[in-house]
C-alpha cells in the first residue's frame, strides 16, 4: 500500500479521479513587442512547435491522471531547455553580460510554494524551486546558497555557457550600444520569453510555475516578479496564475495574487479578474505584460497588453489554442 503510494508519487500520479473533473493547462513563453516583421517564418514555426510540445507534454500527464504539479514541471522544463525562450537555455543577459535565473512554483492544495533567484549554473531552475518546496523548510532561496542546496539534493548543473545563445548575446550588445543615448532605458524592448504554466488535474488541484532570465541589462542582484510568490506566480484552491512582463510593476501590484483574490473574495470569474488586472491596473501604473490564468472549473484566460504573447492552452472543454500575436483568435480564452 505504502509502496504503491510512493510509486504514484514518483510518477506524479494523483489518487482516484473525481467524476466529471476536467483537466486543463495553459502555458506562456513571454509577452512583449512581438511583431510579425521581427520573426521570420522558420523561427515562428519553430516557436509554435516548441509551445505545442510543451503544452502536450503537460496535458498528456493530466490525461493519464498525473498531478497538476507534474504537468507544470514538465511544460516549464521543456520551455527552459528550448533556446527560443528567456528561461534556462536562451536566457537574457544582465548588465554585466551574465545569465541570472529565477523561478517559482506554487500548488493550490495547502498553498505550498518554492522559489529560487540569482542562479548561474542550475540547468533547470524550476526543478530547484520544486526541491525548495518539497525538500527544505523554506519557500525561497537565492544565489550561492540556493546552488549549495541544489548540490545537496542532486540537481543538474551546467557550465554558464549552456545558457548563452547568439541571439540573446546580440540583444545584449545592442542594449549596451544604446546606453548613454536618449531613450536608452526604454525597458519595453528589454524582455521577451519568460516561461510559465498553470494546470488543473483530475483531483481538482491547481498548480502554477514560472521561470525566467529576467530583463536584458538588469543590474546585479535584481530580482523580478517570476520568483516572487503572489507577483509572478500564485495558486490557491480556486485559481492559478503565471505572469510575464515588466517585473517591477507585477511585484508592486502583486498581480498573480490580486487576480486570484478577485476570484476568491470578489467572486469575479477568472476571465474578468485577469482582464481587470492586466488590461487596467498594470498599464495604469505604467507597466506592461500578460498572464495565463486558470480556475478550478478548467476555464482559461490569457490576457496581455503588449503586441504579443507566446501562449498555448487546452481548456477544461478540450479546446486548444497556440498563438503569438494580439490579432490571433483573441487574447481572452482558449479558442475551439
Ligand atoms: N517578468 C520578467 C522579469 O521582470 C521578465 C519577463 O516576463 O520577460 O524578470
Amino acid at each position: 500500500m505504502i509502496r504503491t503510494a510512493l510509486l504514484s508519487l514518483a510518477l506524479g500520479l494523483a489518487g482516484p479521479a473525481l467524476a466529471d473533473t476536467p483537466v486543463a493547462i495553459a502555458i506562456h513563453g513571454g509577452a512583449g513587442t512581438i511583431e510579425r516583421s521581427k520573426l521570420d517564418e522558420a523561427t515562428e514555426a519553430a516557436i509554435r512547435a516548441e509551445l505545442a510540445a510543451a503544452l502536450d507534454a503537460g496535458h498528456a500527464i493530466l490525461d493519464e491522471g498525473g498531478t497538476a504539479q507534474a504537468a507544470v514541471i514538465a511544460a516549464v522544463t521543456r520551455l527552459e531547455d528550448s533556446p527560443y525562450f528567456n528561461a534556462g537555455k536562451g536566457a537574457v543577459f544582465t548588465a554585466d553580460g551574465r545569465n541570472e535565473l529565477d523561478a517559482s512554483i506554487m500548488l493550490g492544495k495547502g498553498q505550498r510554494a518554492g522559489a529560487v533567484a540569482g542562479l548561474t549554473r542550475v540547468k533547470n531552475p524550476i526543478l530547484l524551486a520544486e526541491a525548495v518546496m518539497q525538500r527544505s523548510p523554506h519557500v525561497m532561496m537565492i544565489g550561492a546558497g540556493a546552488e549549495a542546496f541544489a548540490k545537496e539534493v542532486g540537481i543538474a548543473f551546467v557550465d554558464p555557457s549552456h545558457f548563452r545563445t547568439e541571439g540573446r548575446w546580440q540583444q545584449y550588445l545592442d542594449w549596451k550600444a544604446r546606453q548613454g543615448q536618449p531613450r536608452a532605458q526604454a525597458p519595453k524592448d528589454r524582455y521577451f520569453g519568460t516561461v510559465g504554466a498553470v494546470a488543473l488535474d483530475r483531483q481538482g488541484e491547481l498548480a502554477a510555475a514560472t521561470s525566467t532570465g529576467g530583463m536584458t541589462g538588469k543590474r546585479y542582484g535584481r530580482v523580478g516578479d517570476a520568483p516572487i510568490i503572489g507577483a509572478g506566480t500564485w495558486a490557491d484552491e480556486g485559481c492559478a496564475v503565471s505572469a510575464t512582463g515588466w517585473g517591477e510593476f507585477f511585484i508592486r501590484l502583486a498581480v498573480a495574487h490580486d487576480i486570484c483574490a478577485r476570484v476568491r473574495y470578489g467572486k469575479a470569474g477568472v476571465e474578468a479578474a485577469a482582464e481587470e488586472v492586466v488590461m487596467r491596473r498594470v498599464p495604469e501604473l505604467g507597466g506592461d505584460g500578460g498572464v495565463i490564468a486558470l480556475d478550478a472549473k478548467g476555464q482559461v484566460s490569457l490576457p496581455f497588453n503588449t503586441r504579443g504573447m507566446y501562449r498555448g492552452a487546452i481548456d477544461g472543454k478540450g479546446r486548444r489554442t497556440i498563438a503569438i500575436y494580439d490579432d490571433e483568435g483573441g487574447a481572452d480564452a482558449a479558442q475551439p
